[in-house]
């Protein structure tokens, strides 16, 4: 059977996100879509899977309510579910950066940048490029001379920022994130701090990787994805493989999570060496009393 992987956000005002999730969550129980879906006041952020018919069936329904009239999606087919069940939650954002004064991103924005003129902007070697993700998300792949800014938490990346504001100053700014949500506001704070010229790709990295033209060149490595794929590829020109194996270095593109469950640390580790080391990133906790590597049987843990 064929599936579609739907990837989507939108800022509208919702009025009451609790009621709007709680129709929503029945909504998607009924058509039998699976994934993680966020309301707030500021809009929808969401990710899902389900049938070519089920999975079109949401995209019209999400269309025809007001306000969500030119929502986009990406979509990828596949031959799974990429969920193994649905949950819509009510959030005060759409992604969480926590400012104090927040943004609005119909309001303050980055340049948006459809995916060959961001590809123009990333051969000038007086931009500088940063990247809007955590650190584990960069590690398994990023653009070519992208800034890593070693962040866990989105929330993060401001102080990030703030710390790091000489690399900016003056300078052309290219932002990206993996579906474009995460840049609106980040772009936005970029703008506010007194960074001028700031660019955001549009519709995200999953775009950039799918565009007919650039076909995910400059894109070193695969992109990181929050649902059971966990990676997806981008660059079909010259595809390299950047992530590295957490014990050996060697090339690895394989995520697991550390079998301490009070560490839970994300370590790209291959099968033979999850094996060899017990699923753990180090010795405490590999010897941590509440290490699940024998109970999970060195199955993958994905969420
Ligand atoms: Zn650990």
């Amino acid at each position: 059977m064929t599936y579609q992987v739907l990837l989507y956000y939108h800022y509208t005002p919702i009025e009451d996100p609790e009621s709007f999730a709680e129709k929503h969550l029945k909504y998607c129980k009924k058509l039998g879509v699976l994934g993680r879906i966020i309301v707030s006041s500021e809009g929808i952020n969401g990710t899902l899977s389900g049938s070519i018919e089920q999975t079109n069936t949401y995209m019209h329904d999400l269309k025809s309510i007001k306000g969500f009239e030119d929502m986009s999606f990406k979509i990828d087919v596949e031959d799974a579910h990429a969920f193994k069940r649905i949950s819509v939650k009510v959030k005060k954002e759409i992604v969480n950066l926590g400012l104090e004064d927040d943004i609005n991103p119909h309001e303050l924005t980055g340049t948006y940048l459809e995916p060959k003129d961001y590809y123009e902007k990333l051969k000038d070697p007086n931009v500088v490029i940063v990247d809007a993700r955590n650190n584990y998300e960069y590690d398994l792949g990023h653009f070519r001379n992208a800034i890593k800014p070693d962040i866990k938490n989105f929330r993060d990346i401001p102080s990030w920022f703030r710390k790091h504001k000489q690399l900016f100053e003056g300078k052309t700014v290219l932002t990206y994130c993996t579906g474009g949500v995460r840049c609106e506001k980040w772009s936005g704070f970029l703008k506010r701090e007194g960074i001028e010229d700031v660019y955001q790709l549009k519709g995200g990295i999953v775009t950039y990787g799918k565009d007919p033209v650039v076909q995910g060149e400059l894109w070193d490595g695969a992109c990181y994805v929050f649902d059971s794929r966990i990676s997806v590829p981008v660059n079909r020109v010259n595809p390299v493989i950047v992530g590295k194996d957490h014990f050996t270095g060697e090339p690895c593109e394989r995520y697991i999570n550390c079998a301490n469950p009070e560490c839970n640390k994300q370590i790209l580790c291959s099968e033979e060496n999850e094996i060899k080391y017990k699923g753990s990133c180090c010795d405490s906790c590999r010897e941590h009393p509440l290490n699940r590597y024998e109970i999970r049987a060195s199955s993958r843990i994905y969420d």
